[in-house]
């Protein structure tokens, strides 16, 4: 089965397609068939997730899968949340992950309750009006570091302690994070419902 990935980023396509070829999906990058990015207006993952898969689906006439991600600190009430690629752009910085991450220890100064979590909301969708979408999440808990360790990974990875292996995200390297990360338990989910529910593979 051929499904629009509602994403032009190369590799979220690889990484997802080889979770699901498995099933027999074959995954299209949206931007090969021409349609644009949706916006994103929603305050939580799963809804933003949901609109996109629904804007690929629309205009390519194909089942779409979306996803949306990000970082959700507890003492912060789940910010930056939704806004995680551009917590700091929409501070008045640039959007770059160093100015995300600074402002991120910025806004937790004097925060004992370290707690965070990253999420990923994975969607899929038969058609653009589709009652019943797949929606799966995946969460993986941490603690904020007070200053960036590892070189490895992006975006928050390297203020993302996890206890339970002794290291932040960033020096984990790509084979374990892909092992334990809120996309891969996310992915997990989603299998599950398209063997169910679609049933694919
Ligand atoms: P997107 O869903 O790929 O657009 O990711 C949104 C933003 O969430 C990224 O720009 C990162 O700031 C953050 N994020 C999502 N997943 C991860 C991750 O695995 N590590 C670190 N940051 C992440």
């Amino acid at each position: 089965m051929k499904l629009v990935l509602a994403s032009n980023n190369a590799k979220k396509l690889v990484e997802l397609q080889a979770l699901f070829a498995p099933l027999g999906i074959e995954l299209v990058n949206q931007g090969s068939l021409g349609i644009p990015e949706a916006e994103e207006p929603f305050e939580t993952f799963a809804e933003n997730a949901l609109t996109k898969a629904r804007h690929a689906a629309k205009l390519s006439g194909l089942p779409a899968l979306a996803d949306d991600s990000g970082l959700s600190v507890d003492a912060l009430g789940g910010a930056p949340g939704v806004r995680s690629a551009r917590y700091a752009l929409d501070a008045g910085g640039e959007k770059s992950d160093a100015a995300n991450n600074e402002r991120l220890l910025r806004e937790m100064a004097g925060i004992e309750d370290r707690r965070a979590r990253f999420v990923c909301a994975l969607v899929a969708v038969r058609s653009a009006d589709d009652p019943e979408p797949l929606i799966a999440m995946g969460r993986w808990s941490g603690e904020i570091l007070k200053a960036p360790s590892g070189e490895g990974g992006f975006g928050y990875d390297p203020l993302m302690h996890i206890p339970e292996l002794g290291q932040t995200v960033a020096s984990l390297g790509a084979t374990v994070k892909n092992q334990h990360s809120h996309r891969a338990l996310a992915a997990v989910h989603l299998i599950q419902q398209f063997r169910e529910v679609w049933r694919l593979g």
